[in-house]
């Protein structure tokens, strides 16, 4: 078949290796110069979640309890941004949250799966690090997170749970004072470079062939029919409009995988999906002081800051910036960026003091869409040629690799890896009730 992926960030570009893999002729729409530069431009690091990094989970980030949890940027009371963090929240309650990461898991799996046969098949290098330890600063916040502890040892999660002194003595860079909760260690679970990935399998397609990149042109709008589908592509940037015809490119089936410039294409063709953009930081900083940098990722398990090693820099990621819908499309306002960066540069201060220049520090923002049961959208959607995947939140890369997979196996008319429960909770129809 030939099928259109709308979009380059991961999502985009797994979803095109994935296709191709399964013998389709894929074309890429992007609208910037290159891929990797939405989300995927400014990820944290953190490669596959576990329940701890759940953001449907118990440490969610509550933007009730603010700059606590994480989130810079308190919502009104009537905002639309309040009443998704509502039901987001719904999925705390620890039989709830159980339920849904249940659903979740196999996603996860089938992503380490599809991760290392790639790593493997390629010889990738990507900045790939083993081991990250979460940490935790009060004992309620250690008590919050019982529930997601218990999943871990329910699935053999291989894991250590750690006093703080443990926590100083394992990993040198994090004080031993102030004391805290305690920290729990992954060492199996690691961190890369998601931008470096993404090129680094765009590269892969472009050396097998049967996968064409079409850079520096929107879609506009999706054409659906019976026995075709079509998207119209916008003029290149600086074209003048009214001397030109709509370019329309044709397939048989189209993948929406755009991040957060989805949702415009899908209401367009009537499927308006309750998703919400939240801005995410990121502060990539020179090293410091080399004897205070950490050789492990570090991650605020409650206030969601993940501290990263990149060779001679730290990416430091996290501060949520919850807003209403109708300020995601202006610039950051300075002082909400100023917080979010006071946010981040305080975790780096109190997990790895001396680790990272922040006054040397490159700020980033970006938008990643998530769902109001913290799910992705992933699979066919509303017309037997349109298929969806998005709203992969806080774990995209984590989660991109099984989701590419899934829609080629739906497309391909194969039975997708994962139970029945799972693609039934990832399918956009789930929010129709
Ligand atoms: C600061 C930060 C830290 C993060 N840390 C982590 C982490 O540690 N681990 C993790 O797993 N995830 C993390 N994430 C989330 C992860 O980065 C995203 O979930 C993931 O990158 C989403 O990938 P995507 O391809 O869907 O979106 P994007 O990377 O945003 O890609 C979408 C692409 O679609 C293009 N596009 C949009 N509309 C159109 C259109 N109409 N026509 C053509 N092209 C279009 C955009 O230009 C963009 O390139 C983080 C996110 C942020 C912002």
């Amino acid at each position: 078949m030939d099928v259109i992926v709308i979009g380059g960030g991961i999502v985009g570009v797994a979803t095109a290796y994935q296709l191709r893999a399964a013998g389709h002729r894929v074309c890429v729409v992007e609208r910037h110069a290159t891929v990797a530069q939405g989300a995927t431009y400014g990820h944290g690091g953190i490669v596959l979640p576990t329940p701890l990094d759940a953001w449907f989970g118990p440490t969610f980030l509550d933007p009730r309890r603010g700059a606590r949890s994480g989130v810079v940027y308190r919502p009104g009371l009537s905002s639309s941004a309040r009443r998704f963090a509502k039901r987001l929240a719904q999925w705390q309650a620890s039989e709830a949250f159980r339920a849904q990461w249940l659903r979740l898991r196999p996603l996860v799996e089938l992503s380490r799966e599809a991760i290392a046969s790639i790593e493997a098949g390629f010889h990738l290098e990507f900045e790939q690090t083993a081991g990250i330890l979460h940490v935790m600063r009060h004992p309620r916040e250690w008590e919050q997170a019982q529930s997601a502890f218990d999943l871990l040892r329910e699935f053999e999660t291989h894991h250590h749970v750690l006093s703080a002194a443990e926590c100083a003595d394992i990993e040198h860079s994090i004080p031993a004072e102030p004391t805290f909760a305690g920290g729990v260690m992954f060492e199996q679970e690691r961190t890369a470079n998601c931008p470096l990935f993404t090129k680094l399998v765009k590269q892969v397609l472009d050396e097998q062939g049967g996968v064409q990149f079409v850079f520096g042109r929107a879609v506009e709008a999706i054409r659906l029919e019976s026995h075709r589908a079509a998207v119209e592509l916008a003029p290149p940037e600086g074209e003048r409009t009214h001397t030109r015809e709509v370019d329309v490119m044709s397939c048989d089936a189209v993948v929406v995988a755009a991040g957060a410039g989805s949702a415009p294409l899908l209401e367009r063709l009537g499927l308006s999906l309750p998703l919400h953009a939240v801005r995410m930081l990121s502060l990539t900083a020179p090293i410091a002081y080399e004897e205070c940098a950490p050789h492990l990722t570090v991650v605020d398990s409650v206030r969601r800051v993940s501290m990263t090693r990149m060779n001679q820099r730290i990416r430091v990621a996290g501060a949520a910036v919850l807003q209403p819908d109708r300020e995601l499309a202006k610039p950051l306002a300075e002082p909400l960026l100023e917080a979010g960066t006071a946010l981040l540069a305080q975790a780096t201060h109190d997990w790895v003091p001396g680790a990272a220049k922040i006054s040397a520090a490159h700020a980033w923002e970006g938008q990643r869409l998530l769902s109001p049961d913290g799910l992705p959208v992933v699979g066919q959607a509303i017309h037997p040629r349109l298929f969806v995947n998005v709203g992969h939140g806080p774990a995209g890369w984590g989660l991109a690799c099984g989701s590419a997979k899934v829609v080629a196996d739906l497309i391909s008319g194969a039975t997708p890896l994962v139970p029945p429960e799972t693609l039934a909770a990832l399918r956009a129809e789930r929010f129709a009730s």
